[in-house]
């Protein structure tokens, strides 16, 4: 009996494993097109100040409705685009729908919010990244301090002399940086005062176990050295009042989730915060 149950268990394993593979092939034949034919569009959620409720700046979300495949997950289709060279063009892609969105806004004379858009490790590193991101900024005229770029803490950071360097870089043309899914990755803390960041985001297992003593600990200590380093603190994934409660008590400033709202379609954005 035991033996039948453990070979059902590395059956279904063999099947999960399966459809993965067949969904990874489904989704690299499918996301050059994509890329080529501009399927990939783009989501915004707010990031939300825990004091008065506003919005202080925006996360640009990449989306992509496949006309075949129907709605793949960004970390679906991000993990073949990493293995097919695709990511720069997905990351591109998404900058220029945001230079778009900053340049209707001017037209419309209505208040331009800043917004993050998240870069893989592999073009963040890419010898050409901060000029082709300086090129497309000129040629949809925006201001470089309205843009925020987020590079997860994972693998973003391995490098760190280098990662110095282009954060360095990225500031003197005036953009800023934002350290992604804080607290889960390898890296020592000692990076924070190392790399020129303006923000961290504190990663959503964080704010889920917040009522966890540890937990609570952690992010109360990540929250007091941010502030001694004058970096600014995000809480990634709030869905209750409780966390926000909590959070904001711990002098966190800004949260993003559920609770306040998902990511949306631009034009839904753009009805509900004028
Ligand atoms: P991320 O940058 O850490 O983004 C946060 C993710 O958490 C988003 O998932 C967002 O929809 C989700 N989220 C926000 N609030 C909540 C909440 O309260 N609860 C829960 N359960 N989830 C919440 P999404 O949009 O599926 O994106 C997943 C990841 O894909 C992103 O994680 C980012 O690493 C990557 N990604 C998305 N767009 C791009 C892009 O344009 N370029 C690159 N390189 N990566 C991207
Ligand atoms: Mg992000
Ligand atoms: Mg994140
Ligand atoms: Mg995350």
């Amino acid at each position: 009996k035991a033996k039948s149950k453990a070979g059902n268990v590395v059956m279904e394993y063999k099947n999960e494993m399966d459809r993965n593979l067949k969904q990874n092939l489904l989704i690299s034949s499918h996301l050059t097109e994509a890329v080529k034919n501009k399927e990939i569009q783009v989501y915004f959620q707010p990031k939300i100040n825990l004091k008065n409720r506003t919005v202080s700046s925006i996360e640009a979300l990449a989306r992509w409705n496949s006309p075949t495949l129907g709605f793949i997950s960004p970390q679906d289709f991000m993990a073949v685009a990493e293995k097919t060279g695709l990511v720069r063009d997905i990351d591109l892609q998404v900058i220029e729908l945001v230079l778009q969105w900053f340049q209707n806004r001017k037209k419309d004379s209505k208040k331009v919010i800043p917004v993050a858009v998240n870069i893989s490790p592999e073009h963040f590193y890419h010898p050409r990244f901060i000029d082709q991101l300086s090129d497309l900024v000129k040629k949809y005229d925006a201001d470089p301090t309205n843009i925020i770029i987020e590079i997860t803490e994972n693998m973003s950071l391995v490098d760190l002399p280098k990662a110095r360097q282009i954060i360095n870089e990225l500031n003197a043309k005036g953009f800023s940086s934002s350290v992604d899914d804080f607290g889960m990755g390898y890296s020592s803390l000692n990076y924070l005062q190392e790399l020129p960041i303006s923000e961290l985001k504190i990663d959503r297992n964080f704010t889920m176990k917040l009522h966890d003593s540890g937990t609570y600990a952690i992010v109360k200590a990540i929250l007091q050295i941010a502030d001694a380093l004058n970096i600014e603190t995000v809480a990634e994934g709030v869905e209750t009042e409780e966390q926000a409660r909590i959070l904001k008590e711990l002098g966190c400033n800004t949260g993003q989730g559920y609770l306040f709202d998902k990511p949306i379609p631009v034009e839904e954005f753009n009805r509900k915060f004028e």
